[in-house]
């Protein structure tokens, strides 16, 4: 495994690998076991005579609030070796100057899907998130790039950005990756308290009772109001939203024949955690 931290190390490690399928990983570190099923997958996916990059950095435009970036957990040895445990080739692990000229002045702002669930209550978010993953795309050069649905809304703007600007670039969608007791794993779960370590798995458990009740039809109203009370339940939890969604365009559901997407954002304590489920109805 080879280790670039700046764009032109990058460059020159994928110089010879040019034309050859290359699959790219973005990842913003602390890395857990989420991240290494992408990578695994990527590994699979670019087969022996391909390459698989990951990305390791955390993204400072991204984040709207100070507090949160701060307390971002960073483990770059561990990271490393979880990279290399994966079978991957490259690692960038660019910081943030590195990245971004300090006087850059172009923003990439997708307007629809963005408008709704984080990107209605994280401003400007996943304008920082499009703007780094282009810019990994331009530098990488990848075929393809595995993104995770524990984050389904930003993989549906990215898949956007793809679709709207013609990038000649593969997006891939991994299932999201649970704890035993169901909790989607995050690299914000370490910083919870035990109290509420202990009661995260109620999201999972919720979202899984409101797709058997959709399923059976219930109403889209009844299944969000139940998951609200269920989270409003526990000591120090605040719900951000509770919505039900069209999975692909991820606003209001218009037809119920199409796959729609129950996606939940929750503060508990300091901690956001947020997590989905796709859902479709059987009557
Ligand atoms: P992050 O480091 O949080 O930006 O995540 C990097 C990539 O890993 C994103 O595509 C995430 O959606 C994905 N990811 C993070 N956690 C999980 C998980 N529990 N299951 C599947 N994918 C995940």
């Amino acid at each position: 495994m080879q280790t670039a931290c700046t764009k032109e190390e990058l460059r020159a490690l994928l110089a010879p690998v040019r034309g050859k399928r290359i699959v790219l990983v973005p990842t913003m570190g602390a890395l857990h076991e989420g991240h290494a099923t992408l990578m695994r997958q990527a590994r699979i996916l670019a087969g022996d005579e391909g390459r698989v990059v990951a990305s390791v950095f955390l993204n400072p435009v991204q984040f709207d609030n100070a507090g949160d970036l701060a307390a971002y957990p960073q483990t770059p040895e561990e990271d490393l070796a979880t990279c290399r445990s994966c079978g991957v080739d490259v690692v960038f692990m660019p910081t943030p100057d590195v990245m971004y000229c300090a006087d850059r002045s172009i923003t990439l702002e997708e307007t629809h899907l963005s408008t709704v669930l984080c990107g209605a209550c994280r401003p400007g978010h996943f304008a920082g998130v499009c703007l780094v993953v282009n810019k990994l795309f331009n530098l990488v050069q990848p075929t393809d790039a595995i993104f995770g649905k524990k984050d389904y809304q930003q993989l549906a703007i990215l898949r956007r950005m793809v679709r709207d600007l013609d990038i000649p670039i593969t997006l891939h969608g991994a299932e999201i990756v649970r704890g035993e007791d169901g909790l989607a794993l995050s690299s914000r779960n370490v910083r919870l308290t035990p109290a509420h370590r202990a009661a995260a798995p109620t999201i999972y458990r919720a979202l899984k009772a409101a797709a058997e009740a959709y399923a059976a039809g219930a109403s889209a109203d009844a299944v969000c109001r139940n998951v609200r009370s269920e989270l409003e339940a526990i000591d120090g939890v605040r719900p951000d939203y509770v919505e039900l969604v069209d999975a692909e365009n991820l606003h209001a559901v218009t037809d119920e024949k199409r796959m729609a997407l129950l996606a939940v954002a929750a503060f508990f304590g300091e901690v956001r955690l947020i997590d989905n489920i796709e859902l479709t109805r059987n009557v």
